[in-house]
């Protein structure tokens, strides 16, 4: 049976429990234990899929076509855990499953209640990650405690070390040291508060992860410890750092591998973290600089487009250099032109989204990253748009995709009615009339390579298998028209049917992918084409300085 560590927030949100928690993962793999990983979400959506990334930030998609909470991204990042439907549960799927079981009449005629009911289907939820031996299921509780959304979770959580063992479980808690100017010091009342509340409702931590500005002095932790009734050496300072990716080597540095070892009774070796310092030191002291602009709707909220910020960091760790991220509204370039926003620019992209809002500004940023030769990543909504740039202004079709445009003359992008699907074997039927709903292409699918072309390039292989999250594909009724004027199809799917990388013929580095790439990419295995990417912005730049 593996050990369980369950890990809730206080005091406030947005504490970086999601990478405290992933770091952890990595810390014990790195002892060369087997780590998976979950999220429970106290909110009613019954998956993030219906969220806007204005308000939750990024839908993180995983290989069996789950939509998640964009914390099962950092899970991926930092441990070789892999995420499926078995990884995140929230109040919605819960309640759902107990209503289903309630109307198949399962209960047999009890009073279908909060405890026992769905406490104990959030314990079923808990054990369901185990899919196979791991050493270890770290659980993260989102939210903070004190939430009323939150309760039924804590409970599961605490009646949890009941059935299982107490020597099998352990409880962190995340809270904040803040540093309060004015007075010149290190507080400790909000976590003191916060520990009592997870006690009234019978959790007592055993482990703080206190998140701090500064290091805690000794004095410090002794005041936690004595008033939380904590060992001292249960105190952690989870201290701020330039990188997450520095995370596991803070954690090391606090003893934290010893303490879990000594509290979970695991019988391991020293970690080994030179695969993390070596990201660290490839992230602080980069050779080469890129400035990559991206051009998106949702440019306010940075945690909606997460994995991509953090591909194409990777990128920049293959590739020894820094990259400068420059947030660029598409709205902004509709109003006042490409130029003012893109000169400086090493590289462009354009991520993903929905919906008919900027798109010609971001139309108009591929045209200038195709004229002036700057190299272009286009990623889903990204490569769609590429494709209607190029079939407007080189091949002169009255192009649109039917997202935004449903009865253009030239629908280059299209709801395609059928496809097959590799991983279920079976013909998926997507609704026409039904713009939203379940008619999305989720999740990986394999993809064929053509020789002699960038995607194969940095690929180095002949299939890949990628995640999407789409709607509209690539209408092959213009195939032909555009591979006349330079258009590539350099990844189809197996059986040819599905258009999913396009890129273009003398021009340094333009490629557009139907998938998200940024699912799969992890700092120590840094994805091909971010790294390929952000090469192809760097060789630019040594060109013009020769
Ligand atoms: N809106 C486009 C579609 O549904 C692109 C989606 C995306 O970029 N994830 O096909």
């Amino acid at each position: 049976m593996p050990k369980y560590i369950f890990i809730t927030g206080g005091v406030v949100s947005a504490l970086g429990k999601g990478i405290a928690a992933a770091a952890i993962g990595a810390l014990l793999e790195a002892k060369g234990l087997s780590v998976i990983m979950q999220k429970l979400d106290p909110y009613i959506n019954v998956d993030p899929g219906t969220l806007s990334p204005f308000e939750h930030g990024e839908v993180f998609v995983t290989d069996d076509g789950c939509e998640t909470d964009l914390d099962l991204g950092h899970y991926e990042r930092f441990t070789h855990a892999r995420m499926s439907v078995f990884n995140n549960y929230t109040t919605g799927k819960i309640y759902n499953n107990v209503i289903t079981k309630e109307r198949r009449g399962d209960y047999l005629g009890d009073t279908v209640q909060v405890v026992p009911h769905i406490t104990d289907e959030i314990k079923e939820a808990i054990k369901s990650a185990d899919t196979g031996g791991y050493d270890i299921v770290i659980v993260e509780i989102g939210g903070t405690v004190g939430d009323i959304e939150s309760l039924p979770f804590l409970e599961a959580i605490r009646q949890f070390r009941y059935h299982v063992g107490r020597e099998n479980v352990l409880y962190a808690h995340l809270t904040l040291v803040p540093y309060i100017k004015t007075a010149g010091e290190l507080k400790t009342k909000p976590t003191q508060h916060s520990v009592n509340e997870l006690r009234e409702i019978g959790i007592q931590p055993d482990i703080l992860l206190c998140r701090t500005d500064r290091p805690l002095p000794p004095d410090m932790k002794k005041k936690i410890a004595i008033h939380c009734n904590l060992d001292i050496d249960a105190v952690i300072a989870a201290i701020d750092v330039e990188t997450v990716y520095e995370v596991p080597l803070v954690f090391k540095s606090e003893g934290l591998d010893k303490l879990l070892e000594k509290k979970l009774s695991l019988n391991t070796v020293e970690p080994n973290l030179s695969i993390w310092a070596d990201v660290v030191e490839k992230i602080k002291h980069p050779k080469f600089e890129s400035n990559i602009a991206i051009v998106g709707k949702y440019v306010g909220l940075r945690d909606s487009y997460k994995s991509l910020e953090e591909a194409l960091i990777h990128g920049g760790i293959a590739n020894n250099a820094r990259v400068n991220l420059h947030w660029v509204d598409a709205e902004d370039i509709e109003a006042k032109g490409a130029d003012r926003f893109m000169s400086e620019a090493d590289g462009i992209l354009v991520p993903g989204g929905f919906g008919s809002r900027g798109i010609e500004g971001k139309i108009e940023a591929i045209r200038y990253a195709r004229e002036k030769k700057i190299p272009y990543f286009g990623i889903c909504l990204g490569m769609q748009c590429a494709v209607i740039e190029f079939s407007r202004n080189v091949c002169n079709l009255s192009a649109n995709s039917t997202e935004f445009a449903p009865n253009v003359k030239a629908p280059v992008i299209y709801l395609m009615e059928k496809w097959y699907n590799h991983r279920t074997g079976r013909i998926e039927e997507r609704s026409l009339d039904s713009q939203m709903g379940g008619t999305m292409r989720l999740g990986a699918y394999p993809c064929i390579l053509k020789d002699g072309t960038h995607a194969f390039k940095a690929y180095g292989i002949k299939e890949i298998s990628e995640r999407h999250r789409h709607r509209y594909e690539f209408n092959n009724k213009y195939r032909e028209i555009l591979a006349a004027e330079g258009m590539v199809f350099s990844g189809v799917s197996p059986d040819g049917e599905l258009v999913e990388i396009m890129e273009l013929k003398g021009h340094p580095w333009f490629l557009g992918c139907q998938f998200h790439p940024e699912f799969k990419s992890r700092p120590i295995e840094p994805h091909p084409l971010f790294r390929a990417f952000i090469g192809a912005s760097i060789k630019e730049k040594r060109e013009l300085f020769q």
